[in-house]
């Protein structure tokens, strides 16, 4: 629908554009109070050691359990909260829960696992970032050796001689850091050795095509050849199928993600997979 503005001058109107805004900004509004309203659920993908099967590591990921909308998708919600600053106590959040839930699987006995989380750039503009992270290793007694941090390039490059500095301390805590979304951003090779990373992780757009695509396949195998010269961990994301399974396998990529092991899961239904899993090792 055009709407008429006066003489000659037309105002494009799309009706699908006008709608996704509408949904954004009533996100939004609902996104204010979702943290205290207790609508955030953090759901946990297992990371898989590809030569031994082993679980090596959960992913924290978040989730609105919205009252009317049902599951959203932190795709949807997350870009919002990154742009209003509601991830900075939203992100403190999921941190100090999947802290604590690692903390209360050691207690009960299973295996040692990463707990990986996810930090976004306006949280690493935060000054008080390290002391926070200090914090609810404190308060949740997680040694800050199970705990991975995930940036993503981009982010690092907001303020990057910061962005570094704070990496450094997180480090020196002894924390595990991970360079996300590995291949998207800008890759600068010089800036990925000042980087105080301990793993890759290869994005899943790559993973997603590597049997069909032969650009996505060279840009696996790169990633994993300069992640071994550089001495660095690597885990793929986004494995769905058996051949993709087989093909990182067989180029000495570490670590697995994906669909074809599990989707993200709640706490309690992970809990019931690291159940079945030791009682397999215990057969065994
Ligand atoms: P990410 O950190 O790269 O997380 C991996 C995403 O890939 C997750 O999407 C996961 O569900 C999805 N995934 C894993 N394996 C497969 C697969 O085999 N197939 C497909 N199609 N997808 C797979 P999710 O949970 O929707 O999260 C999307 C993004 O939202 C995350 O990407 C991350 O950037 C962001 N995010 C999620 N939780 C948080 C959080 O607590 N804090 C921050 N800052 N960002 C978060
Ligand atoms: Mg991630
Ligand atoms: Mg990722
Ligand atoms: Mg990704």
């Amino acid at each position: 629908r055009a709407q008429q503005q006066g003489r000659g001058q037309y105002q494009f109107y799309c009706p699908e554009i006008a709608a996704q805004l509408q949904e954004r900004l009533a996100l939004e509004n609902e996104l204010y109070g979702a943290l205290e309203r207790q609508e955030m659920r953090v759901y946990y993908q297992p990371l898989i050691d590809l030569q031994s099967g082993e679980l090596t590591a959960v992913e924290a990921l978040v989730r609105w359990q919205h009252p009317t909308l049902g599951l959203v998708s932190p795709a949807k919600f997350i870009p919002i909260a990154e742009a209003n600053g509601l991830i900075v106590p939203l992100g403190e959040w999921v941190l100090r829960t999947a802290c604590a839930q690692s903390r209360a699987w050691q207690l009960a006995g299973f295996p040692a696992m990463r707990m990986s989380v996810n930090l976004s750039a306006r949280q690493l503009e935060q000054p008080n970032l390290v002391d926070m992270i200090r914090q609810v290793l404190a308060e949740t007694e997680l040694e800050p050796a199970y705990l991975e941090l995930e940036v993503t390039e981009s982010a690092l490059m907001v303020e990057l001689e910061r962005s570094i500095d704070t990496l450094k301390q997180l480090q020196g805590l002894g924390i595990l850091l991970a360079l996300d979304d590995f291949g998207t951003g800008y890759s600068s090779l010089n800036y990925l050795k000042q980087f105080p990373v301990s793993l890759l992780k290869i994005d899943r757009s790559f993973v997603q095509d590597i049997l069909s695509n032969p650009d996505s396949a060279a840009v696996s195998d790169a990633i994993i050849a300069l992640a071994k010269s550089l001495r660095l961990s690597i885990t793929a994301e986004g494995i769905e199928t058996e051949e993709q399974l087989e093909y990182l396998r067989q180029r000495g990529c570490h670590e697995g993600q994906g669909f074809y092991f599990s989707r993200p899961v709640p706490a309690a239904k992970l809990t019931q997979m690291l159940e079945s899993c030791s009682q397999q090792v215990q057969v065994a």
